[in-house]
């Protein structure tokens, strides 16, 4: 049952083949390309794409949108307080403004920073600082023959033995993202965040969590997790991150807004010096890059994420859509993440060699099937990467009823069926950088 009616509605369309294939050739297979009116299901991505509630479409009103001291900064910073536990928060414009503002005040030239898995911009910035970003996800992560409840988790063993290597001195900060977005957006427990707490306590390292998606780990903690069920989500959601010294947030994940993000802090030494970078990149620290009324919209958002029934439900429906696909007979990663289904394209296009990006092809027929947007996460995204050629399905929140995620498991059938006739793609045109490559570079057939 769904716990909201719609208030307001936006119109999409499924053009029609002709149209499908036009646009598709026209963007040179890269999904990247198209226009979003060329879409009918959109699930390019769950940032920033969801839809607000009619009290954060009112908060917008209340922005205040003074230059310093802003009341609807203090709105955001007494939510932060109450929903994460953390007293000091810099806003920033977007999930990685705010990796900027603390992996740039606290990792330098030389360093080594452990996580889970980093995200791909996380990365970046730590790349940024001339350190290495080293993963430590655990055993299976990658493999969907395993199935866990916690294949998110830190491996701690990995991490120490890294340390070990490098020298505790070397590695500043450890992370701990959750859910873990690139391993298929599963969850990390509690124990396990625990103990990666205890290991940068024994490094001397900060303790940072990404915390991007915590209300949605929040749900699979209280659902999977020995003695948690009888917990409220908030509780839970707040545990999670009381073992952290820091915080990062995409407010586009479960923020429950368009735009906007913060890091947030406990010490009162690394706040100033996180306010200085800020006032470089993002802004004066009461508005960090955002308008007063997006602040306070993440500020309603924030508090909306660890009411039930809403993280139920969107999780829920994440697992729906993979319901749908496995009966297609479709492969993908199981259980479903928090927030999107992966499915293996691999194994669907057997034929294709990962060479030929059979990721991409799906990608490109999902659309022309039924102009369904994905994203390939694969061989094409990730160029020498050791990873499997998957295709993530995200969920934007709030946004579409079950009819639509029948029409992508529908399409996803279809192109099931014609999987044999399918052949691999080429790049014919790319930026300089490579590991950028996948938002712009286009792609032609291969010549049989
Ligand atoms: C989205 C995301 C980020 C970056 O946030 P942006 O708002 O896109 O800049 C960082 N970490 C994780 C896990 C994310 O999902």
């Amino acid at each position: 049952m769904r716990s909201y009616k719609a208030k307001a509605v936006e119109p999409i369309r499924l053009p029609d083949r002709d149209a499908r294939t036009e646009a598709l050739d026209a963007a040179g297979h890269n999904v990247f390309n198209l226009d979003s009116e060329d879409v009918y299901v959109d699930l390019l991505t769950d940032s920033g794409t969801g839809t607000m509630s009619d009290e954060q479409w009112a908060a917008l009103m209340r922005g205040d949108e003074a230059y310093a001291g802003s009341s609807s900064f203090s709105r955001l910073r007494s939510a932060v307080e109450d929903v994460m536990g953390f007293e000091h928060v810099v806003p920033t414009h977007q999930g990685r403004g705010a990796e900027n503002v603390l992996y740039g005040t606290l990792v330098e030239e030389g360093d080594v920073v452990l996580n889970n898995t980093h995200f791909d911009t996380t990365r970046a910035h730590v790349a940024n600082q001339g350190a290495e970003a080293v993963d430590c996800p655990v055993d299976g992560a990658w493999d969907r023959s395993v199935e866990g409840d916690f294949l998110g988790n830190f491996d701690v063993e990995k991490g120490r033995a890294v340390a070990e290597e490098v020298g505790a001195e070397n590695v500043p900060v450890v992370v701990t993202t959750i859910t873990n977005n690139s391993a298929a957006g599963q969850p990390v427990s509690l124990e396990n965040i625990r103990a990666t707490a205890n290991l940068a306590d024994e490094l001397d390292a900060w303790f940072v969590i990404d915390a991007c998606r915590f209300a949605e780990n929040a749900h699979f903690v209280q659902a999977r997790e020995s003695g948690q069920r009888d917990r409220s989500l908030a509780a839970i959601a707040r545990e999670q991150l009381s073992y952290a010294d820091a915080v990062t947030m995409s407010g586009k994940k479960d923020g429950l807004v368009n735009i906007g993000g913060f890091a947030a802090m406990r010490d009162d030494d690394l706040f100033e010096h996180a306010k200085q970078r800020a006032i470089l990149y993002e802004g004066f620290p009461t508005y960090g890059g955002l308008a007063g009324r997006d602040i306070e919209a993440m500020a309603v958002g924030l508090r909306e994420a660890v009411e039930p029934p809403y993280v139920d439900e969107r999780v829920e429906q994440v697992a729906t859509l993979g319901e749908l696909l496995s009966e297609a007979e479709i492969p993908i990663v199981t259980p479903t993440g928090g927030h999107a289904v992966y499915v293996d394209a691999g194994e669907l296009l057997p034929h294709i060699p990962t060479e030929e990006f059979p990721g991409q092809r799906l990608v490109c027929e999902l659309y022309r099937e039924g102009a369904v947007r994905s994203v390939e996460l694969g061989s094409f995204a990730f160029p020498g990467a050791d990873r499997p050629d998957y295709v993530r399905l995200a969920v934007p929140r709030r946004t579409y009823w079950r009819e639509h995620l029948e029409h992508v498991a529908e399409t996803a059938a279809a192109v099931r069926e014609k999987r044999e006739e399918y052949v691999g793609l080429e790049i014919v045109e790319e930026p300089p950088m490579k590991e950028l490559r996948h938002f712009s570079a286009r792609l032609e057939s291969v010549e049989e």
